[in-house]
């Protein structure tokens, strides 16, 4: 068979085709279609096949990507899967939504000059013709192991971990407060970046797999935490960070101003068919309001472009430094831009005022300074330089913080970092409790879902490795 590759001379790096603004702003769905199997074979085959790969030294999951992509180009399209998902449990979402210009794209040697190979777009084809295929099928371990581990949170760190365990043959329960499966995945990630089908079927295969799960299940509330460490010979928690960041300056408990995920959520929710009650009494809507968004990062952009899409009379970002200093990708920045979003830089919000039924909020222009000791340049006020924003909803994307876990699960001997997050021994992802492991943003902090999987595949193994010695 003749191998099509290092075609990056010949043939330009693509996308798949993305649609229209003014028709993605009619629904939400993903705003990309997908490679059929020529344009992914074509993609696939402009790969180097380089001796050292920095696409994936940069990969946090370290996959084989130039294994997939050349099986890829070849047509060899199950056995791509095959090494796609040896490192990865659902390489079709990290093909979605990792921010591969900072990952792996972003350190293709062929960038400079040629343009980085496509590979996001290529996992996930690999990976949707594997589910069309029916080469996706639920786990049968070779032998059934009489032990249970307990997972607190079913996002992508507890989803990988329980996948890991369950394929040596444990016992696996996840335990989530969410009436759904999925964690940020289900609720926090709008449909035009991730549809939820994509999820769904992760989560059913997993069903059938044999890990059981208790929806609607507050660990804490529901049952404590001592209840289920009984029940279980580990316990796993990847309870994610949910905390919503504040201004340094009082809201004066006015109406109209809410937190970018009680706001995705609900959008969420209603997109999944829910009976949502805050979304149809307006208070958890943007529809035909004047909407402000505070903040620069992803998060700050899936509000953006959820407003734009609830049809909102007018959307605008306010972000404290400039366009080139924004903590998101860039690739997100710029659909926003094309779905026609105000973005007002270089504005710092200075107070809000209750104005009727609206919020105001005074903005202060500022000037980049210097460096702070991670590089990034201090905003500065400049005087005499404000105005005031008219908002009728105003929407706080100001980053996460760790919920107090110890105190959560009544569990004070488990130790946190100053940061909230749990302290784990790194090399063994074990808390400061015995048979207790954690994994994803809990310890990490707010990150990526591409490390919340590397972290639920690390906890799996070092729980198994705990338990053999039990
Ligand atoms: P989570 O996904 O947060 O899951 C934690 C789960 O624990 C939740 O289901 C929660 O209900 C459950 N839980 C918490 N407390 C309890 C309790 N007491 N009892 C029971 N259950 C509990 N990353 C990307 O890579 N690409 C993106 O495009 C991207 N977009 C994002 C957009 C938004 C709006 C946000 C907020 C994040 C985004 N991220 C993105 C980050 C990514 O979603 C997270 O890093 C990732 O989901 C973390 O996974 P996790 O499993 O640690 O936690
Ligand atoms: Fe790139 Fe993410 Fe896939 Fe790794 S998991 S190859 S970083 S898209
Ligand atoms: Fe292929 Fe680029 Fe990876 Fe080299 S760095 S192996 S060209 S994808």
């Amino acid at each position: 068979m003749t191998t099509k590759l290092l075609q990056f001379v010949n043939q330009k790096r693509e996308m798949p085709k993305k649609r229209g603004s003014s028709l993605r702003l009619k629904d939400f769905d993903e705003i990309y279609k997908n490679f059929n199997k020529l344009e992914a074979k074509k993609q696939a085959g402009r790969c180097s096949q380089c001796g050292v790969p920095f696409c994936q030294v940069h990969c946090p999951l370290q996959n084989n990507i130039p294994d997939w992509l050349k099986l890829a180009a070849e047509n060899r399209l199950e056995e791509a899967y095959e090494v796609a998902q040896s490192t990865n449990n659902f390489p079709e979402i990290c093909g979605s939504i990792c921010p591969q210009d900072r990952l792996c794209e972003g350190n293709c040697v062929i960038e400079k000059g040629f343009e980085s190979v496509t590979i996001g777009r290529v996992e996930k084809h690999i990976t949707d013709t594997a589910w069309k295929s029916g080469w996706i099928k639920p786990l049968i371990p070779p032998k059934e192991i009489n032990k249970s581990i307990g997972i607190i949170g079913s996002g992508p760190a507890g989803l990988a971990a329980a996948e890991q365990l369950r394929k040596k043959g444990y016992k696996v329960e996840i335990y989530d407060r969410y009436d759904r499966p999925g964690g940020l995945l289900i609720y926090g990630i709008p449909n035009f970046k991730l549809e939820k089908y994509a999820v769904q079927r992760r989560t059913k295969i997993l069903k059938e797999s044999g890990i059981v799960f208790h929806n609607n299940f507050e660990v804490g509330k529901t049952k404590s935490f001592d209840f289920l460490k009984k029940k279980h010979d580990a316990l796993l928690i990847a309870t994610g960070v949910y905390k919503a960041k504040g201004l340094d300056f009082s809201e004066e408990n006015l109406t109209g101003i809410v937190s970018a995920l009680d706001f995705l959520i609900t959008n969420n929710k209603k997109g999944l068919g829910d009976n949502v009650p805050e979304f149809d009494n307006g208070k958890l809507n943007s529809i035909n309001k004047n909407v402000v968004v505070i903040g620069g990062g992803d998060t700050a952009m899936d509000c953006v472009r959820t407003a734009v899409r609830q049809n909102a009379k007018s959307v605008t970002c306010l972000y404290r430094r400039n366009r080139e200093n924004m903590p998101g990708s860039m690739r997100e920045v710029f659909h926003a831009e094309e779905e026609g979003i105000n973005f007002s830089w270089l504005s710092l919000p200075t107070k809000f005022k209750g104005v009727n039924s609206h919020v105001d909020i005074d903005v202060a222009e500022v000037a980049l300074g210097k460096p702070d000791a991670s590089g990034r340049m201090i905003p500065k006020i400049l005087l005499n330089k404000t105005h005031t924003l008219k908002a009728d909803l105003i929407i706080k994307a100001l980053g996460f913080n760790p919920e107090n876990i110890p105190k959560m699960f009544n569990e004070p001997k488990l130790k946190v970092t100053n940061w909230g997050t749990l302290k784990i021994d790194h090399n063994t992802m074990m808390s400061s409790k015995a048979g207790v492991f954690a994994a994803g943003d809990i310890v990490r902090g707010a990150s990526l879902v591409v490390w919340a999987i590397k972290d639920g595949r690390d906890a799996a193994e070092s729980i198994h490795k705990y338990l053999i010695k039990c």
